[in-house]
């Protein structure tokens, strides 16, 4: 559920008309809901609190700064995966000590600055990696704390750019390897054995793969506590949104179909995981990303021309593939509504970008309200995986970020002047 809804013919966020934000800071434009990214983070740190745990907002999906105060003053941790990710947190004022730090290739300088800053642990992927931060730990004569990533081997059944969880993908060891990791790994001098990480997957919209995957791992997480004291349990990210329109539009009648109740909500997810936590008496965090973000934030369009040809009706807007990547990227649906509500008559239409690629569409023969140059659309539950994959293509300079809280909003990413696109860039010397 989010805060964006038509009020008459208007849509709005929270209580800001966002035609009126379009008008005033221009388009193409995301904008955030400060309500909907509470109530996510807040729905599940309740569904979860029969478990000590800690929600570590996974902020690759979302990382503007307003985002990230946010959650760290609900008391969010968060889910790094680079050292730069460590500095925004700290910039944004969140907490080194709530940070688990994730990735496959984390560089020697990373580990450093993380280790200095006090991550709370570092998810290693890897026995290279567990040499790689005991030896930078024992330079810095710190103690590094640990977890390995266990690839569980479980289908989540997402597409496959976001499968995470088999032996077909480079995140993390193999479980049938881990214990021989965690026995090597004591012996390293300057490690601490705090916990057992996974993640499977993004995008799941049902609990059946994780309480699969928790089921798989629980036995070893059991042995390792005993074995090496293990404090803490992360059973990852990856819980789903519904993208699709009967939920992003808020149909009441849709929650009593049969497909909603399997539906993955903070309830069902801690209903079937909380029994399976709780005997283990360990902290369990999560790594979600897209659960809060994603439909806390849509992607504002102007549509510049409507172009007809023989078969297709195009429309064309000003952002593109470079502000949202995830149509051309994983096939992704957005539902797209006019920002003004239009009565009469739907034609199929393919809205694209002004890129050249053929790759830039946002949706192809879709059934849309009729709209004209200068109307206004939105890209709805686009807060993940949104901005933050935004590109410079086409030297076109990412879209500009709002945040509404009730009725205020402030502009959070304002739009860069162009030129600074080619600021770092010069011409060498020879060609003067
Ligand atoms: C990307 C990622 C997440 C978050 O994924 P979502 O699908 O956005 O919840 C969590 N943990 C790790 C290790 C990740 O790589």
């Amino acid at each position: 559920m989010h805060d964006f809804r038509y009020v008459g013919k208007k849509l709005y966020c929270e209580d800001v008309a966002v035609e009126s934000l379009a008008k005033k800071f221009g388009t193409p434009l995301y904008v955030y809901s400060q309500r909907t990214l509470t109530r996510h983070f807040q729905e599940l740190d309740r569904a979860m609190s029969p478990v000590e745990h800690l929600i570590c907002f996974a902020m690759k999906s979302n990382s503007n700064q307003s985002v990230l105060r946010t959650l760290a003053n609900l008391g969010g941790g968060f889910d790094i995966v680079s050292g730069g990710e460590l500095q925004r947190v700290i910039a944004a004022g969140g907490d080194a000590r709530k940070c688990v730090f994730a990735g496959v290739g984390k560089t020697d300088a990373e580990i450093e600055f993380a280790l200095r800053r006090g991550v709370y642990c570092f998810n290693a992927e890897s026995e290279p990696e567990l040499h790689r931060i005991n030896r930078v730990a024992a330079r810095l004569k710190k103690i590094a704390p640990v977890a390995v990533r266990v690839n569980p081997n479980v289908d989540a059944h997402t597409h496959a750019k976001i499968t995470t969880g088999t032996y077909e993908n480079k995140f993390g060891i193999a479980i049938e390897g881990i214990e021989a990791i965690y026995a090597r790994a004591a012996k390293l001098k300057n490690l601490r054995l705090r916990g057992l990480q996974m993640h499977i997957g993004s995008q799941l919209t049902t609990v059946s793969p994780f309480e699969q995957a928790v089921t798989k791992v629980l036995p070893l997480v059991q042995k390792l506590k005993a074995k090496h004291g293990l404090e803490f349990f992360s059973i990852g990210g990856g819980l789903g949104i519904i993208y699709q329109p009967a939920l992003a539009s808020g149909d009441p009648a849709w929650w009593q179909t049969s497909a909603a109740k399997k539906i993955l909500t903070p309830h069902s997810y801690a209903a079937r995981l909380v029994p399976l936590l709780k005997p283990l008496g360990m902290k369990i965090l999560m790594e979600p990303g897209r659960f809060i973000s994603g439909n806390s934030g849509i992607l504002v369009t102007r549509v510049e021309y409507v172009k007809r040809t023989g078969k297709k009706n195009f429309v064309i807007v000003d952002a593109a593939m470079n502000d949202l990547i995830r149509p051309a990227f994983y096939d992704a649906y957005h539902e797209i509504v006019p920002l003004t509500k239009k009565g009469g008559a739907v034609i199929s239409s393919d809205v694209v970008g002004p890129i050249c690629e053929s790759g830039d569409y946002f949706c192809k023969d879709r059934p849309l309200p009729k709209v004209g140059e200068g109307d206004h659309l939105a890209l709805l539950s686009a807060g993940a995986y949104g901005f933050v994959m935004a590109s410079v293509y086409n030297t076109r300079s990412p879209a500009a970020e709002v945040l509404v809280n009730g009725r205020r909003s402030a502009l959070v990413r304002k739009r860069l002047p162009v030129k600074e696109i080619w600021a770092a860039e010069s011409v060498a010397p020879w060609l003067k």
